[in-house]
């Protein structure tokens, strides 16, 4: 395109917003006989400059408000900024710490100028900045936006707006507190998502089985991925040149290596008694609890003592690289098979070896994969693995393990662990290692008495179910995404301890974080524009009549201070 072409093209756009901003042309009010149409586009957060992402969502809601407005339609089309959260003060954050994969980003893509540059590391400072950048190229854009109802969610009246559906939430208890793990930065001290950690990776958080084998006055303490495969257990291994820690843990004392317990000190508490290689524990025996027989402690390079506790419960039977550790060494050793699986043989550890026809366990690794898969969806557990339990296990193991489908059993075993006391739960991050962009590794940390908006809860589901089949959805096929996805739904963490936004109202060191806030924004539109009155104005009672239209007129009235006339007016535009 020339540049004459594209000046005369900017002349006419302007020449037109001005038009347009001078007759009011986008201010939409409430008006009796036309059909009312409210047009609305996710919010931006205030972190970057608008992007084509949003410029093409927004552009599309404008040519829609367009068509409507040119059918009769009275178009409300709003904006608003989004400044609560993580996402700001994570990149406000990186400014001050002098992250140069962060600044180079502000100066070079988005043309911040160095000087402004530093003065964003104040988060506020930063959605303000952006906040006016992107409003600057939305007018540019002349998109048909009634720019009176503007707002942010760090508004004195939006907070409140905010805190009264927290407190709605609870009586009804749709809330539910519970401690609960998280990924962490343990240099920074917070919680971290997707946008705290380099190369916005979201690190996944997820459990795993350790059980302890007994030996004299201390345990092993084995991570078992597949805690079925236990009954095959032959030996406990360690890395012979890692360094191991004895801890404290509850009323045990147990072994895991020191970068285990590094990582899951954040956990459970845990205090260190002694350390030492895993070579001089070579020799020791321990105790298998569900078979009751003692299996040795021998050392493997094959071990990681970076991986679950650094303690490997072996199962040659069912586990290629245990089964090549333990054929490394030398040693005379027994397969146990624990699993039957059709198409795979009775002890399928070599098997994939042959198949895969090497040992180095990169290669094998989509070997092992397959395996898993096949033993998990397809496998049973053998019969006989009752004969292999201890007496007073034999009735409990026939009745809820043998035989049963591998996911059954799986559950089971675990139950039958916890009971006899010698089961731990750990958490990991399954797609680590996850990077802090401050560059330290993330761990899993439990958080307690975190609060959940319970989307479990089968109430919720089927009146959200309900209100999903209304809709009108386009492309039709996306509707059944939406109902998948509320059937599906599980409890949500809403808050953290960090970022701007509204606090928790009974507890004001927690933030609501930026999804938990923004999920009924858009009804705050219609009367953003309205609420020059004093914060104490803007209690329960008043947010329950303007927006629900609950509540005796009067006494929302001497409660709030505003006039009945005010109030209905106010109910009108919702
Ligand atoms: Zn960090």
């Amino acid at each position: 395109m020339s540049s004459q072409f594209a000046d005369w093209l900017n002349e006419v756009a302007r020449k037109w917003q001005e038009a347009w901003e001078k007759a009011e042309a986008f201010k939409a009010d409430p008006r009796d006989g036309k059909r009312k149409l409210f047009v609305t586009a996710a919010f931006p957060y205030t972190n970057q400059p608008l992007d084509f992402y949003y410029a093409r969502l927004f552009v599309t809601a404008d040519v829609y408000s367009r068509l409507a407005r040119a059918q009769g339609y009275n178009v409300l089309f709003p904006f608003a900024f989004q400044y609560t959260g993580t996402p700001i003060i994570s990149v406000a954050n990186a400014i001050k710490r002098g992250d140069s994969e962060v600044i180079e980003r502000l100066e070079k893509q988005y043309d911040v100028s160095p000087g402004e540059v530093k003065g964003l590391s104040d988060p506020l400072e930063m959605a303000r900045y952006f906040h006016a950048r992107i409003k600057e190229a939305v007018r540019a854009l002349g998109l048909s936006v009634d720019w009176r109802r503007e707002f942010t969610t760090v508004d004195p009246a939006f907070e409140r707006f905010v805190q009264w559906q927290y407190r709605r939430l609870r009586e009804k208890g749709l809330l539910k507190q519970e401690d609960a793990p998280v990924a962490y930065c343990p240099v920074d001290n917070f919680p971290v998502g997707m946008h705290d950690t380099k190369g916005d990776v979201e690190p996944e958080v997820s459990d795993f089985d350790a059980v302890h084998f007994d030996s004299s006055d201390f345990s092993f303490l084995a991570a078992f991925p597949r805690p079925e495969t236990i009954f095959g257990t032959v030996a406990i291994m360690l890395n012979p040149e890692a360094e191991y820690v004895l801890v404290e843990l509850g009323n045990r004392k147990a072994v895991m290596s020191k970068e285990a317990h590094e990582r899951l000190k954040y956990q459970r508490d845990m205090k260190v008694l002694r350390s030492l290689k895993g070579k001089e524990l070579e020799g020791l025996t321990a105790f298998n609890p569900l078979t009751g027989t003692q299996v040795p402690v021998i050392t493997s390079r094959y071990v990681s003592p970076k991986q679950g506790t650094g303690v490997v419960g072996a199962v040659p039977a069912h586990e290629p690289e245990h089964f090549l550790a333990l054929a490394e060494l030398g040693r005379e050793f027994e397969l146990i098979p624990v699993i039957k699986t059709e198409g795979l043989g009775e002890i399928p550890a070599p098997q994939v070896i042959d198949l895969a026809q090497t040992a180095n366990p990169q290669e094998l690794k989509d070997y092992i994969d397959t395996l898993y898969n096949l033993e998990y969806h397809k496998g049973y557990v053998r019969e006989d693995v009752v004969d292999r339990v201890r007496d007073f296990l034999k009735p409990i193991v026939k009745e809820m393990i043998a035989g049963k489908s591998v996911r059954e059993a799986r559950k089971a075993v675990v139950g039958i662990l916890r009971n006899l006391g010698v089961h731990e739960t750990f958490y990991h991050i399954t797609n680590g290692p996850v990077y802090c962009r401050c560059g330290a590794e993330t761990v899993v940390k439990i958080v307690k008495g975190q609060w959940f908006v319970d989307y479990s809860n089968p109430l919720w589901k089927a009146t959200a179910l309900k209100a999903v089949g209304r809709m009108r959805v386009v492309p039709e096929e996306m509707k059944k995404s939406l109902e998948r996805y509320v059937f599906e739904a599980k409890p949500r963490a809403i808050t953290r301890t960090r970022g701007l936004g509204a606090r928790l109202p009974w507890d004001d060191r927690q933030i609501i974080d930026q999804l938990s806030d923004s999920t009924i924004y858009m009804a705050f539109y219609a009367i953003a524009h309205r609420l020059k009155v004093p914060p104490s104005a803007l209690n329960d009672a008043f947010w329950d009549y303007v927006m629900l239209g609950e509540g005796d007129l009067n006494e929302v009235s001497s409660s709030t201070g505003l006039s009945k006339e005010e109030l209905m007016s106010l109910r009108e535009e919702v």
